[in-house]
């Protein structure tokens, strides 16, 4: 995809929005080779707008979202990771990364299950560096029930026995679904009200491209903590009230948008 200081030789570097273009790039790529479903083009824009009214940085509250969230994974018996296109689009190397520091297989789970899909994420996470995919074998798979999409085939040895599941960029039908049949459901939605967002156990209301490298990071610091503190910090924390700040944020954002703006019309 880009070269080195620009991206497709036509966005420089220094471009004011290099990284939102960067990532819009690897989505549209990520369709071109079947990764990204057609629909994952506009679920990314609706992405994009979130996170423009969020300030386009990682909130304090979403940090303590995502410490919750290694502390809920350490904590798990069986945690997976559900990845779909875009996720694997954007962040292959920092999904490897994560699944093998916490120990929880990735697991393929489309919603649009187009001929050849399964194939090229799964080839894109092994040149990632993945050594064990879960999802990928069709003639495996199991129901999970409350649930009519495809999304409801689950693998037997992922998501069917998981207590925890790891679940950036989720769709709300599903999200109620895994609550429904006794998941725990750690969630990634640059949009604080979306379904998952509101029925996820912990709501890392952030950027995925930013999250993973935050999670890593606290992995690696919570790796060796006694099971007491990971306990204290998931009953310290709130997804209600966190979701709450995430709002405050965009309220906070807009408030000074509107000034900043309104000097800039004013000349
Ligand atoms: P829901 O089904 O949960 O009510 P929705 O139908 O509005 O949500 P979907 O299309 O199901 O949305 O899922 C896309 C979600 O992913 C959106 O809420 C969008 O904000 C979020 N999203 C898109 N790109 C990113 C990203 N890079 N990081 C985090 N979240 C993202
Ligand atoms: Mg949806």
């Amino acid at each position: 995809m880009s070269l080195n200081n620009t991206i497709n030789d036509e966005v420089p570097l220094d471009h004011p929005r290099y990284e939102s273009l960067k990532h819009r790039h690897e989505i549209i790529e990520g369709m071109k080779k079947l990764i990204v479903a057609e629909a994952g083009l506009i679920a990314h824009g609706r992405g994009e707008c979130f996170d423009y009214i969020l300030g386009e940085s990682t909130s304090e509250n979403a940090k303590e979202a995502i410490k919750a969230a290694i502390a809920l994974l350490y904590h798990a018996k069986h945690p997976v990771i559900s990845v779909n296109g875009n996720t694997v689009a954007l962040c292959p190397k920092t999904l490897v990364e994560l699944s093998k520091i916490i120990n929880a297989p990735l697991e393929i789970n489309l919603f649009y299950r187009k001929e050849g899909r399964i194939e090229a994420i799964k080839k894109v996470l092994e040149d990632a560096g993945a050594e064990k995919i879960l999802g990928i074998d069709d003639t495996n798979m199991v129901e999970i029930g409350e649930l009519t999409s495809n999304r409801r085939n689950v693998d037997p040895n992922g998501i069917k026995i998981a207590d925890v599941v790891f679940v950036p960029l989720e769709d709300g039908d599903r999200t109620e679904a895994l609550k429904k049949i006794g998941k725990k459901v750690v969630a990634v939605d640059l949009n604080p009200i979306s379904r998952t967002s509101l029925w996820a156990d912990i709501t890392i209301v952030d950027n995925i491209v930013r999250t993973l490298p935050e999670m890593i990071k606290i992995a690696k610091k919570f790796k060796n903590t006694e099971e007491e503190k990971l306990k204290k910090i998931l009953d310290k924390f709130d997804n209600k009230k966190n979701i709450q700040a995430s709002l405050n944020t965009i309220i906070e954002y807009i408030k000074k948008q509107k000034k900043d703006a309104f000097k800039i019309l004013k000349n």
